[in-house]
C-alpha cells in the first residue's frame, strides 16, 4: 500500500513524538476500495492529531460509512451503538457515503457528535478541532486535489482518476451519495505516475466510482489518457478497474494491441437476459455485449464482468435465459453478487422478489460456470506469462499474469516485486503454478 496504517500510524508517532497531548483518531473503514482510499485521504490530512489503532484510546472515532444496501447501513449503525460501550468518552464523526443518506437522523438522535459530507474531508484537519456539534454535508460537486494512491509491493500501484457516476442503474445509491462523475486532473495524475514509475512503479490500475466515464467532461477520455500514460517511462502494464460495455468506443479499441495494456479487461454487464437489464435500467444489452465480448477476446483478452443476480423480476423464464447466455460469452473471471436490496433506490420497490435461496443457487451456478472457462482460458494461455510477483517468502511467490490470473512460483532466489516471464505454467485448481 501507498502507505498502510501501520506505517502512517509510524510516520505520526516519529513526527509527533515530542507532543504528549495530541487528540488520537481511530479510523473504521466500510465498505469498498474508494472508501478505503477516501480514509487514506483524511489521514494525510492530519496535522494536529495523531493516529491510533486502538480505538479504546482514541479521543475522535471517524466512522467512514458505507450506504450500499440496508445491510451496510445496519452494519453501521450497530457499529456506532456499539462503540458507546467501549468508549463512552470519544467523539463519533460519521463521514463516507452513510454522511449522505443517513448522516442526518443521525446526527438528530445525537449518535453521532459530527456529520461530513465527501467534499469536507480535505478540511478534517480544522473540523476535529470544532468544540460544538455539527453538520457539515458539504456537495457532491468537489472533487479531491488529493490523488491518493495504493502501493501493492514495490511494484503495483492503484490510481484513483475519478470520482461519481451518471449513470442511474435501478439498484444503486451511488450517484445519490457520491454525485456525477467528475475527474481529476489530467496533468496531476501525470505527474504522480511519472514519480511512482520513477520509483520503480511499473504497473498501474486505474479506479474510480465509474472509471471509464474519465475525462468525458473535461475534454479527455480515458484512450487519450491511456495513451499518455503509456509513454511515461517505465510505465510497463496499464489496468483499468472497470468499464461499461457502452464506454468502449473505436479509439478504446485501438489501444488493444499495445503492448503495456494488460491482457485482461473488466467490463461490467450486470446481467445477461435484455428483460432484467432494462428493468435494472441498464445502458447495455446481450446483443451489442456479446459481440463486444468477442472483439476483445478474439484479440487474446481474459474478460471479467461484475453480475448481479436474484434481483426483482428475474423470474426462472429469464434466468434460465441468462445463464444459457452466459455460455456463450468468451467471460474468465466473474463478480457476481446476490441482489441486495437498497431502499431509495427504484428497485426497493420492484416486484417479485427473489427468495435468498434461489439467488444463493443461481450465484453458484454462475460462478461455477465461469470459473470452468477460467481453467479452459489458463489451459490455452499457460505460456509466455509475464508475471508482476506480488508477493511471498520461503521459495513460494504469489502473482498475476497478463490475463489477470494468479500464478504461484516456486524459485529459491527473493523475486518478491520482480517482473518474470514464465515459458510455461501448469494448470492447477484455481490458479496456474511454475518454477523459476
Ligand atoms: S454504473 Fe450503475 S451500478 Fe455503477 S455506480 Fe453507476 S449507477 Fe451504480
Amino acid at each position: 500500500m501507498v502507505m498502510n496504517l501501520r506505517k502512517i500510524i509510524q510516520r505520526y508517532k516519529l513526527k509527533n513524538k515530542k507532543d504528549e497531548k495530541m487528540k488520537k483518531v481511530y479510523f473504521k473503514t466500510f465498505g469498498c476500495r474508494t472508501n478505503q482510499f477516501d480514509t487514506q485521504v483524511m489521514m494525510s490530512k492530519l496535522k494536529d492529531f495523531e493516529l491510533t489503532q486502538d480505538e479504546t484510546e482514541a479521543d475522535v472515532i471517524m466512522v467512514n460509512s458505507c450506504t450500499v444496501t440496508n445491510g451496510a447501513d445496519s452494519s453501521v449503525r450497530s457499529y456506532i451503538n456499539g462503540r458507546e460501550k467501549k468508549n463512552p468518552n470519544a467523539k463519533v464523526i460519521l463521514a463516507g457515503c452513510g454522511s449522505h443518506s443517513k448522516g442526518e437522523s443521525l446526527f438528530e438522535d445525537k449518535k453521532v457528535f459530527g456529520v461530513i459530507g465527501h467534499s469536507e474531508k480535505e478540511k478534517i484537519n480544522e473540523i476535529l478541532k470544532y468544540e460544538e456539534p455539527f453538520y457539515q454535508i458539504g456537495d457532491l460537486k468537489h472533487i479531491d486535489s488529493t490523488i491518493v494512491e495504493e502501493f501493492v509491493g514495490k511494484s503495483r500501484a492503484f490510481i484513483k482518476i475519478q470520482e461519481g457516476c451518471d449513470f442511474r442503474c435501478s439498484y444503486c445509491i451511488i450517484p445519490s451519495v457520491r454525485g456525477d462523475a467528475r475527474s481529476h486532473n489530467e496533468e496531476d495524475i501525470l505527474t504522480q505516475i511519472q514519480k511512482l514509475a520513477a520509483n520503480g512503479f511499473g504497473e498501474f490500475i486505474l479506479t474510480g466510482t465509474n472509471v471509464g466515464s474519465y475525462g468525458s467532461k473535461e475534454g479527455s477520455s480515458m484512450a487519450k489518457l491511456l495513451k499518455r500514460m503509456s509513454m511515461i517511462r517505465g510505465v510497463r502494464r496499464i489496468r483499468i478497474g472497470s468499464l461499461e460495455p457502452i464506454q468502449i468506443d473505436d479509439e478504446f479499441k485501438e489501444l488493444l494491441s499495445e503492448p503495456w495494456m494488460a491482457r485482461h479487461l473488466h467490463i461490467a454487464l450486470q446481467h445477461t437476459s435484455d428483460k432484467m437489464l432494462k428493468i435494472m435500467n441498464r445502458r447495455n444489452d446481450f446483443k451489442t455485449d456479446f459481440d463486444l465480448l468477442h472483439e476483445i477476446a478474439d484479440k487474446g483478452y481474459g474478460i471479467g464482468t461484475d453480475y448481479i443476480v436474484g434481483h426483482p423480476g428475474e423470474d426462472e423464464t429469464e434466468w434460465k435465459e441468462a445463464i444459457e447466455r452466459v455460455k456463450t460469452l468468451p467471460l474468465t473471471h466473474v463478480h457476481a453478487f446476490s441482489y441486495s436490496k437498497r431502499d431509495n433506490t427504484a428497485s426497493a420497490t420492484m416486484k417479485p422478489e427473489i427468495r435468498g435461496n434461489i439467488a444463493k443457487e443461481r450465484l453458484r451456478e454462475l460462478t461455477a460456470l465461469v470459473k470452468t472457462k477460467n481453467r479452459d482460458f489458463r489451459l490455452a494461455n499457460n505460456q509466455n506469462l509475464e508475471v508482476l510477483i506480488e508477493q511471498g517468502r520461503d521459495g513460494i511467490y504469489n502473482g498475476y499474469d497478463q490475463y489477470f490470473n494468479k500464478i504461484e512460483v516456486q524459485s529459491k532466489e527473493d523475486i518478491v516485486s520482480n517482473w518474470i516471464l514464465v515459458d510455461e505454467a501448469e494448470v492447477d485448481g484455481d490458479k496456474n503454478v511454475a518454477v523459476y
